[in-house]
């Protein structure tokens, strides 16, 4: 490990034990640099919640044969997308049981056990782990230059040439440090999660799925009115419910998240996956959702910022996806700070292999391709009328009629279309701006 200079505490400081910084601790460690590790919670991953789903791929170059040790709830070998009208609802399943097997797809994990373990692997790399202290500040030498950061521990200030802002969706250091223009609400989602307790044996019934295999469903309306969509993951013996709903719709009608859950909760196509079930918990969390748009700056002279902080969470309907992009954007940064510590340059310019880095792989790749999509997504036609329109068009071609003869699938979706007050030309815009999204 190469020392530090010696008005530095460290090499590096990570800002944030969740998966970003972990994974920026780890990558930096494993190149020989001092780094420090800070999390405000008593432990890794105490304070954290999302929705349930874990993408690991990425690990593989961190962490070889991680499905070994990585605390697992299910592999998820089913995924859903459920499209709910008021009373109907269309599922389109793909089930993979190879995903139930090395080298697996995704997982259903806790994220107290999820982040504990990845921020252990941090520490085995030679990185100091420090929990239970806040980060207040940014400290600056005379020059302005980032030199380290205030805790809320008496004599606290931390000193290193490079800060990585990994502190999650709220991120005050990416703010204070000048690198986000400006914050929108209509850029941010509140999800809101109920953990429901249910025998293992239920869930594996009532999901068709059996040992440690797992489902992952995602939900677009549900959502009482307000845009946003739905999830639900199946842990061993509970299963994770939830909405996401954005900002300003929510805070421009009446309901509270937790009156939405309940109905998601009453919907014919939810109510008997869950019948029964105990409510164990009930948390919130804020989501960047706008995607390219709202991003940040990632580099500034002596300071980098990943995951959450910078707005690299992919939620586009059918994906909602933060933890890889989290832990690939903290195993970058991490490189990139390393490469800068061994060049002695901590500038932007020092720094700069890290949005390299984000910009050639699908970290920057898959935001750019997908930059409209979570606005379609979560616009009025597609949140509150097409639901509507394809159940009605499913049901009708299911629906069977005698002794009327079936009608032409043309002219239930001309009718349904007109029902549902969708015009032609928005149908096709939406249509063409979803192929260029998504395909
Ligand atoms: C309801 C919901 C459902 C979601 N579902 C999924 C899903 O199923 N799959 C998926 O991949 N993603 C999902 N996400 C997104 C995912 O949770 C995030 O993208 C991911 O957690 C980002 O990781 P991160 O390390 O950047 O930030 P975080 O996980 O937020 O971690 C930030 C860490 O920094 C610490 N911290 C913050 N401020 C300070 C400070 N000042 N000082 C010290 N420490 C600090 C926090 O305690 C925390 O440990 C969901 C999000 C929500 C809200």
């Amino acid at each position: 490990m190469t020392a530090p200079a010696h008005d530095f505490d460290a090499d590096i400081i990570v800002v944030g034990a969740g998966p970003a910084g972990s994974c920026a601790a780890i990558a930096a460690a494993r190149e020989g640099k001092s780094v420090i590790l800070v999390e405000r919670g008593p432990f890794p991953g105490s304070k954290n919640m999302y929705g349930g789903v874990v993408y690991p791929r990425i690990l593989d170059e961190l962490i070889p044969s991680w499905w070994e040790t990585m605390p697992v709830q299910r592999w998820v070998v089913k995924r859903s997308t459920m499209l709910l009208s008021d009373t109907g609802a269309l599922n389109v399943d793909f089930r993979a049981n190879a995903w139930g097997a090395p080298p697996y797809n995704g997982a259903t994990a806790y994220r107290p056990d999820f982040d504990n373990w990845l921020a252990n692997h941090a520490v085995a790399a030679g990185a100091r782990l420090v929990c239970s202290t806040t980060v207040t500040g940014l400290l600056r030498d005379s020059h302005g230059r980032i030199e380290g950061v205030s805790t809320d521990r008496p004599d606290g200030d931390l000193r290193a040439p490079i800060v990585i802002a990994c502190d999650g969706v709220n991120s005050f250091l990416a703010k204070e440090s000048g690198l986000y223009p400006h914050t929108d609400a209509s850029n941010f989602t509140l999800g809101v999660k109920e953990t429901l307790a249910l025998p293992k044996h239920v869930i594996d019934e009532r999901f068709g799925v059996r040992d440690n295999q797992g489902v992952d469903i995602e939900i677009l309306g549900g959502t009482s009115g307000v845009n946003g969509g739905g999830f639900i993951y199946t842990n061993l013996d509970t299963v994770a419910l939830g909405v996401v709903l954005k900002l300003p719709k929510l805070a421009a009608q009446q309901k509270r998240p937790e009156q939405i859950i309940a109905e998601l909760k009453r919907h014919p196509a939810v109510a008997p996956l869950i019948e029964g079930a105990e409510v164990k918990e009930y948390s919130a969390h804020v989501i960047p959702e706008a995607g390219l748009e709202m991003m940040p700056t990632m580099v500034a002279d002596g300071m980098l910022v990943a995951g959450d902080a910078a707005a690299l969470c992919l939620a586009a309907g059918i994906w909602l996806e933060g933890v890889n992009f989290a832990m690939a954007s903290g195993m970058y940064a991490g490189q990139a700070a390393a490469e800068a510590i061994t060049k002695n340059d901590v500038s932007s310019r020092g720094l700069s292999g890290y949005t390299d880095r984000l910009e050639k792989t699908f970290v920057l790749r898959d935001h750019k391709k997908l930059r409209k999509v979570p606005h379609l997504v979560l616009s009025d036609r597609v949140q509150h009328k097409y639901p509507a329109f394809v159940a009605g068009v499913v049901e009708r071609v299911f629906r069977v009629d005698n002794p009327h003869p079936k009608p032409g699938v043309r002219r239930i979706v001309r009718e349904e279309r007109k029902k549902a007050g969708i015009g032609l030309l928005d149908l096709l815009r939406d249509g063409w701006t979803g192929m260029r999204g998504f395909g």
